[in-house]
This record gives C-alpha cells, structure tokens and sequence, in this order.
C-alpha cells in the first residue's frame, strides 16, 4: 500500500456530479474572507456560521447550478474542504443512502 494510494481522489468523485452535498454541513468562520454579512449566522453559542436556508443548503450555494455564490470570499473551511477526501465520501454516501 502506497500513500499516494489514499490520497488521491477516486476518479469517479467529482463536485461536476455531486448536489453539492458538503455544503450542507455547518461552516465555521474562523478567520475572515470576506463573506457578506447577510450569508452569516450565529450559533447558539455565539459564534459565526455560514447561514443554511430551510432546505439545509448553506444560504451562499445556488440552488440552480449548486455552485458556490461567494467562492472567492468562501470560508476557510470551504477552501480545505477536498474533493475525494474522507469527508467528501462520506457526505457523498450519506446523501445516497438518504435518497
Ligand atoms: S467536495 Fe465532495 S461532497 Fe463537496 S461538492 Fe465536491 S464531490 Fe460533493
Ligand atoms: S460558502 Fe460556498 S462552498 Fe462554502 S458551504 Fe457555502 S456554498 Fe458551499
């Protein structure tokens, strides 16, 4: 077993065929990039949070193309976010076997 071997992303996994399904998680904003204040929440213990509409999408995605609004002043959080990591996989498979 290689490293390379883990880390690389499965070929199949791509954003181009996913319903954007991590940005349904909960985003911190830790530092600040820049996100309009009007796609910024607060938790219940005060700290700030992409804000997520009823549909549990964050308020920033549209709902259309499922493409991020505000990408060049996304969050930290979503910049480390990879494509094919275990996070990735896991939303992928989480949302499959909801549906
Ligand atoms: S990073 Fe993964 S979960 Fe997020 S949109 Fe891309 S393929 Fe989907
Ligand atoms: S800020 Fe953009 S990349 Fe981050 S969760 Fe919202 S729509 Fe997705």
């Amino acid at each position: 077993m290689t490293t390379e071997a883990t880390t690389q992303p499965e070929p199949e996994i791509t954003c181009a065929t996913c319903r954007a399904n991590c940005c349904r998680l909960e985003v911190m904003l830790i530092t600040d990039t820049g996100v309009p204040d009007h796609f910024i929440a607060l938790d219940k213990w005060g700290s700030q949070t992409m804000a997520r509409l009823a549909d549990g999408w964050c308020a920033a995605l549209d709902r259309t193309t499922f493409k991020c609004t505000i990408y060049d002043n996304r969050p930290w959080v979503c910049r480390e976010f990879a494509m094919g990591d275990y996070e990735c996989i896991a939303e992928r498979t989480a949302v499959q076997v909801m549906a």
